[in-house]
């Protein structure tokens, strides 16, 4: 007699200590091995895997290039790297849509789109190795994100395989999926949820309570609801003109003025770099005046060149009264040589001293536009009391801030002050009506400041999506809804404490944080040097 329930088979695994070590970290703070790792080449690989996975209750962390910054792509379960056997890619012209495997990168998408005149307008600094998978799962976003939303609203439909291992397709205008909300949700989601332009943090229920797409709930959900195999992403024509400014001001206080009357110019991108990290930046070689408290980048993209040199030229003469600097661009190349001083922003920081090293603890908050002001003052404030150098960049025109910490992690004691400013940036997000995320993610880092932000009741929604979705929590526990015993600043990839692992591999995991490489395949960093 056959059993309708078969055990699957055990998967192929690499078990072996230089490959956990290898999949130890992503970017972000954390060092954790996991227990295995898989990599599926096909959708009927993975699905055997999370069969597996639920009959043993494996925990499974699903994973792209590991770029994101907040630790949901580690942890103690099997990691399951996607990002090297979905590399299918197609673009449809006509209708505007490209179809990409999850492996597939923000920047393969553009490429193949480019010469059709088209794009996947939202823009993540990380473009070059986001994955498709990566960038849904945390509803990524970029400058150009001013204007053109985060990915959520580019996306069209996805392939899934959910927690029992069964593949299936979820389009927009699809359905509400097994979640099923009591009918007074939408008021408590509205009463609950920030009110900002960006955020990346919870499940996305005011997203669900618009659309009624489970689609919503899957965007967003950071591994924690199903594994994303394939994505439809909606293009769009790339505008012909554009034309920039870069803006320096003396106080960063001018940002309160400044910012709203760039946004009523219609910009599709304000970028912020703070006095510190133009500090940076200018060690790596680009000029700047001395005096600057920030400079703003800012993109005007228009249909004529006429329309996008006159909107800068508005700009920069409303402006005039409060600017130090001024640097105007005209074209695309010129746009780009401005916008060098950004690119080079992440990097700067990549390459500080094994003393003082670039942490994100604090690193991704966002607040209502007419909050941020009172937001930057506020961090540089809590950092000056707690004893903690920090740097600010980010997307001042979604009222969304980068902050890094830079402690030396030789000095003993040195995460007190770190959790101190943790805690107090945290409790001004919240006071400001912002969210700990705009567009990285909760991970495991953030998981525990949910209840927070969100308040008892909505975190009591969040526990019921995930117990429709995922009942054995095989996927990725400890992401957004936080583990019983959840501690951000353990588990770090700095200091004393950090776990062992071969010296050789953590110097390629060093260098690879350095020097951006995380589309690197990970498991080639497994091989022995010299092989
Ligand atoms: C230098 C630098 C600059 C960055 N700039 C930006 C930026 O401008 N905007 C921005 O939004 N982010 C940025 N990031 C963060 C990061 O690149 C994004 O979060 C990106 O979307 C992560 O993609 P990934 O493929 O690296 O995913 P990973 O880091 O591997 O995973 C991120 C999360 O998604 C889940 N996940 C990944 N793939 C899948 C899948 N196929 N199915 C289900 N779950 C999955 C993981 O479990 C994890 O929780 C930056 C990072 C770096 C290092």
């Amino acid at each position: 007699m056959s059993s309708l329930h078969i055990v699957t088979a055990t998967p192929a695994l690499l078990a072996d200590d230089r490959s956990r070590a290898a999949y130890s970290e992503g970017a972000g703070i954390y060092r954790i091995l996991p227990r295995a790792v898989a990599v599926p080449g096909s959708v009927a690989e993975l699905t055997a895997l999370v069969r597996w996975a639920a009959d043993t209750r494996t925990p499974l962390v699903p994973r792209g290039a590991g770029s994101g910054m907040a630790g949901g792509n580690v942890g103690r379960g099997v990691i399951v790297d996607l990002s090297q056997g979905f590399h299918a890619l197609t673009v449809d012209p006509a209708r505007r849509l490209a179809r990409a495997g999850a492996s597939v990168t923000w920047a393969e998408i553009n490429a193949a789109a480019r010469g059709l005149g088209l794009r996947l307008p939202p823009d993540p600094s990380s473009g070059a190795f986001a994955t498709s998978g990566g960038m849904v799962s945390t509803n990524a976003a970029g400058p150009r994100s001013l204007r053109y939303g985060s990915v959520r609203q580019w996306i069209e439909s996805l392939e899934i395989v959910d927690a029992s291992g069964e593949p299936r397709t979820v389009h927009r205008g699809g359905g509400a999926g097994p979640w099923h909300p009591a009918p007074d949700t939408r008021h408590l989601v509205d009463g609950h949820f920030p009110r900002t332009r960006k955020n990346s943090s919870g499940y996305a229920l005011d997203a669900f309570a618009e659309s009624g797409d489970e689609l919503d709930l899957l965007i967003g959900s950071e591994g924690t609801l199903a594994f994303i195999t394939q994505i439809e992403w909606r293009l769009e024509p790339i505008l012909p003109d554009v034309a920039g400014v870069a803006l320096g001001f003396g106080e960063l206080e001018a940002l309160s003025d400044a910012v709203p009357y760039l946004l009523a110019l219609n910009p599709s991108a304000v970028e912020l770099l703070d006095r510190t990290i133009l500090s940076f930046v200018e060690e790596a070689g680009v000029a700047l005046p001395a005096g600057l408290a920030c400079l703003l980048l800012v993109e005007f993209e228009r249909e004529t060149a006429m329309a996008a040199r006159g909107v800068v030229g508005d700009a920069v003469r409303g402006l005039k009264h409060l600017t130090a600097h001024v640097e105007t661009a005209v074209d695309r190349p010129g746009l780009e040589r401005l916008w060098k001083v950004r690119t080079l922003a992440s990097p700067a920081l990549a390459r500080l001293s094994e003393t003082r090293r670039s942490l994100q603890v604090i690193e991704d908050g966002c607040v209502p536009i007419e909050r941020l002001g009172e937001y930057v003052a506020g961090v540089r404030g809590a950092a000056d009391r707690c004893g903690v150098q920090v740097v600010l960049f980010g997307h001042a025109g979604d009222g969304h801030v980068h902050v890094n910490t830079l402690p030396d992690v030789t000095r003993p004691g040195w995460e007190d002050g770190v959790s101190a400013l943790f805690d107090a940036v945290t409790a001004l997000q919240v006071r400001l009506g912002g969210t700990p995320s705009g567009e990285h993610g909760d991970g495991r880092l953030r998981a525990g400041l949910l209840e927070r932000v969100f308040g008892a009741q909505v975190m009591a929604l969040f526990r019921q999506v995930k117990r429709a979705y995922d009942p054995g929590e095989v996927l990725n526990p400890g992401v957004i809804l936080p583990a019983a015993d959840w501690a951000p600043l353990v588990d770090l990839k700095v200091g004393a404490a950090a776990t062992p692992i071969a010296d050789d591999i953590a110097a390629r995991l060093r260098q690879l944080e350095r020097t951006a490489s995380w589309a690197t395949p990970k498991t080639s960093l497994a091989d022995s040097p010299g092989t």
